[in-house]
């Protein structure tokens, strides 16, 4: 068979280019005589490959001297758990609940300490984004939390939120690399990199220098952002391979014109399906417009059975992972950095030949 379109939420589909080069270099990598998957990651030609994916990354995302990059393991989930463990120094922290990965943020934060939300979308059915304002933080909280992209719903923060001297935090798991972002922004960058970097298995923290080394003494080790960051995210063995995989990806990104020329794409592939939605009356979007995401388009017919209908055809035509959250139903094509606008064109050609033989 050959390669499909593949529109799953994560893990996703990586450039073709990326996995052919892994492929090359699969069981020799560049004369070491071994894959990278066999080698210490103590060795000089690891060494080379962990450098210079972080010098890429910081080069694509522009992120300043005074932030670290760390690459770890444990899902953006492990996350939910850090930050406050490393960031909630005098116990208080602000959450912006949008989705189901926010809640879950929010709820794990309350374990550690009074986490409050302070604005959430949920009675909406997080069809859209809270708006805040910086009246709406707590003067004396640690940070304020927020997903920027809701990857179940398909919506997306429409601005960052003004948080002054409040550290802001963002779970960018499913839009980094999607577009450019002021990293000067935030205290806290994280994201789970199977959806728009790499293979499952790697999560990366990008963090302002002085908001590590504050955590109580308890925190568990690997959790501890000052020991990951001491210790060049090799306190023991990193996703070696996953960082490798990313390392390639972001080679792909700056080729393609860095986080602009990537954006414009993104915005032709969003823009092609959102088009057409509108243009649909068999088809609803079911995100508000101004909140819409570039990553994640959800989508009904308004009936659950043809819902179904529309997604085991779809799959037998060549377009996998339609099906939505199964906490939402409906579709969702997620349309990664990695989906070529092919994929969306022919889709929306697939989408609408079934509306006119469904009607
Ligand atoms: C997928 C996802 C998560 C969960 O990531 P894991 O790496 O599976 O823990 C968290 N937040 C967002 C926004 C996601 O898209």
């Amino acid at each position: 068979m050959d390669r499909i379109f593949n529109f799953s939420a994560g893990p996703s589909m990586l450039p073709l280019e990326v996995l052919e080069e892994a492929a090359r270099d699969m069981t020799n990598y560049k004369g070491s005589g071994m894959s990278v998957m066999e080698m210490s990651h103590r060795s000089k030609v690891y060494d080379d490959i962990i450098k210079e994916a972080e010098k890429d990354l910081r080069e694509l995302m522009d992120i300043p001297e005074n932030y670290k990059v760390l690459f770890l393991q444990g899902g953006a989930s492990t996350q939910f758990s850090a930050v406050p463990l490393n960031l909630m120094v005098n116990g208080k922290a602000d959450y912006i609940v949008s989705g189901q990965f926010s809640k879950k943020a929010f709820s794990e934060a309350k374990k550690y300490g009074d986490a409050k939300c302070i604005a959430s979308s949920e009675a909406s059915n997080y069809t859209e984004v809270p708006v805040i304002s910086k009246d709406d933080i707590r003067p004396d909280a640690d940070y304020l939390h927020i997903c920027f992209n809701n990857t179940i719903y398909g919506t997306k923060f429409s601005y960052v939120p003004e948080t002054g001297d409040i550290p802001l935090v963002c779970d960018m798991s499913s839009c980094i690399l999607s577009e450019p972002v002021d990293v000067k922004k935030y205290g806290l960058i994280y994201a789970g990199a199977q959806k728009n970097m790499a293979p499952a298995g790697l999560t990366v923290v990008i963090v302002r220098e002085d908001l590590i080394g504050k955590a109580s003494p308890q925190i568990p080790v690997m959790l501890d952002y000052k020991i990951m960051a001491d210790n060049d995210s090799m306190y023991n063995t990193p996703p070696c391979y996953a960082i490798y995989v990313a390392g390639l990806v972001y080679k792909w990104i700056k080729k393609i014109g860095g986080l602009k020329g990537m954006e414009e794409i993104n915005k032709k592939k969003a823009s092609i399906l959102y088009d057409y939605l509108d243009s649909s009356d068999f088809y609803k979007s079911c995100a508000k417009k101004e909140f819409r995401s570039m990553m994640n388009v959800t989508f009904v017919t308004g009936n659950e059975e043809l819902d179904k209908k529309f997604c085991s055809e779809a799959a037998a035509a060549g377009f996998v992972n339609l099906k939505g959250h199964r906490s939402v139903g409906g579709m969702r094509a997620s349309i990664y950095n990695a989906m070529p606008i092919e994929g969306v064109e022919k889709l929306v050609e697939f989408m609408d030949n079934f509306a006119k033989n469904n009607k």
